[in-house]
């Protein structure tokens, strides 16, 4: 038995129903508890610390000002009306943009389950229309190319520039790293043609990792994208996917390897893992990274050069989706936070009196997620704030929601999206959910796209 202290709705793993969920404290962890009339009981783990610290987390959040306009209408209640309906409590930080199904690795871990062999890719007219819908439902969010692998696309450089002209000016390139690695004269013209900086899977710092979550070795691969980056002088965005047991014990390498390349690496995205395909047990607790876990990681991992109380809640939909961080470096060569110092000054963050959740989290990314102008080696020897202009780095982190785990208020509340070809936008953890047989709850919109209704 544990001690209840919040309720919210959720849905069954198996048949997807929606059914009501309880946060329950229970040994010094928080578990969602929930029961399918038909399926049975479910516990999951969900923050390892007690429920003090949960809820001390949630001040951070605050409800957003909701989708400019909606393409959907409610009908059968969330999460299954999303496009966004209009009962969506926030506009959007991050649009995801599939672009592509195929990929040039077959990773055992991958989001987006690319499927080589559903070759269809939207075309130039119908990305002119995913990025209007984007514009008119949410507004100029940071867009995310993504695949699949965008990478394989040859047209990559004009679907920027396409994006740049309808008015997005934060645009990054989620990929692994292959083509930019082999073909520096590729990433000068994604470069060339506005890309802000590029979104990098970085599992860790050695092959063993790779060979497990990506099925062959990569490490040298992604050294030498990052090496292309430095010179062709476009940002990098570090993004490991977080398995226990496989690179969790890296974080603190991780975070050493990032601080290496400042300042063509600007931040380190971590995403713990999360159970989608199919899973027919659910996972144990031993299988989860939360929150708390990533932040005693970094402490430990780093011998306190970054702190338990560097990292705090992003000032955003819910709170217990993300924390943010930013540092600069010190001359002496440490990380310091300035997280606590400055906060929604310099760190872009919000404050009662600030912009509105989405905005501020948009405005985060969007001014330290690229390389700064006039950025050069001589910056090295500047003052503090040319320090801060260039010589930083942020730490950030985002588990995903599971069928297990999914919260539906922390849903309503999701700013990372996905648009598709039919112009819907879908929260990301909705997107890409499956029940635990690995069927979707929507269907991958570029599959969708050529399915007939
Ligand atoms: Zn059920």
């Amino acid at each position: 038995m544990g001690e209840l202290i919040g309720e919210t709705e959720s849905l069954c793993p198996v048949c997807l129903k929606i059914i009501p969920a309880r946060k329950v404290a229970d040994s010094g962890k928080v578990y969602l508890e929930k029961t399918c009339p038909e399926h049975g009981d479910y516990k999951v783990l969900i923050w390892r610390r007690d429920a003090r610290h949960y809820l001390d987390w949630a001040k951070g959040s605050e409800k957003g000002s909701g989708p400019l306009h909606s393409f959907t209408t409610v009908d059968k209640g969330c999460p299954y009306d999303c496009g966004l309906c209009p009962e969506h409590w926030t506009r959007a930080c991050t649009m995801i943009m599939e672009l592509t199904l195929r990929c040039n690795l077959g990773c055992p871990v991958c989001f987006a389950s690319a499927d080589a062999s559903r070759d269809y890719e939207p075309d130039m007219e119908v990305i002119r229309g995913m990025y209007e819908a984007t514009m008119g439902g949410v507004g100029a969010c940071t867009i995310q190319l993504s695949g699949g692998e965008p990478t394989v696309r040859d047209d990559l450089p004009q679907i920027i520039a396409l994006g740049r002209e309808v008015g997005f000016n934060h645009i990054l390139v989620n990929t692994n790293g292959l083509r930019i690695a082999r073909e520096p004269d590729y990433l000068r013209r994604l470069k060339d043609a506005g890309a802000s900086a590029i979104y990098l899977q970085f599992d860790g710092v050695t092959d063993d990792v790779y060979q497990y979550t990506r099925g062959r070795d990569l490490f040298d691969i992604k050294r030498q994208a990052i090496d292309n980056c430095d010179r062709e002088k476009i940002g990098v965005i570090l993004v490991p996917t977080l398995v226990p047991g496989v690179n969790d014990h890296q974080l603190g390498d991780i975070i050493q390897f990032a601080k290496s390349w400042i300042p063509t690496v600007k931040g380190v995205h971590l995403q713990p893992i999360s159970y989608l395909g199919r899973y027919p047990h659910p996972p144990g607790d031993e299988d989860r990274i939360t929150i708390p876990d990533v932040i005693e990681a970094l402490e430990c991992q780093t011998e306190g050069e970054l702190k338990w109380q560097d990292f705090l809640p992003r000032h955003a939909q819910d709170s217990h989706c993300s924390f943010s961080s930013f540092f600069i470096m010190t001359r002496e060569g440490k990380l310091q936070a300035l997280s606590n110092l400055a906060r929604g000054r310099v760190t872009g963050w919000g404050s009662s009196t600030g912009p509105p959740p989405e905005e501020s989290s948009r405005r985060f990314m969007s001014r330290h997620w690229r390389l700064g102008e006039g950025c050069c080696e001589s910056c090295n020897t500047g003052n503090f704030f040319d320090r801060v202009l260039n010589y930083y780095l942020t730490i950030t982190c985002m588990p995903f929601q599971d069928v297990w785990s999914v919260d539906i208020d922390r849903l309503r509340g999701c700013c990372g999206h996905v648009v598709t070809p039919g112009r819907r936008i879908i929260p990301f953890c909705a997107y890409y959910l499956t029940n635990s047989s690995g069927e979707r709850l929507y269907p991958s919109s570029l599959v969708d796209a050529i399915t007939p209704k």
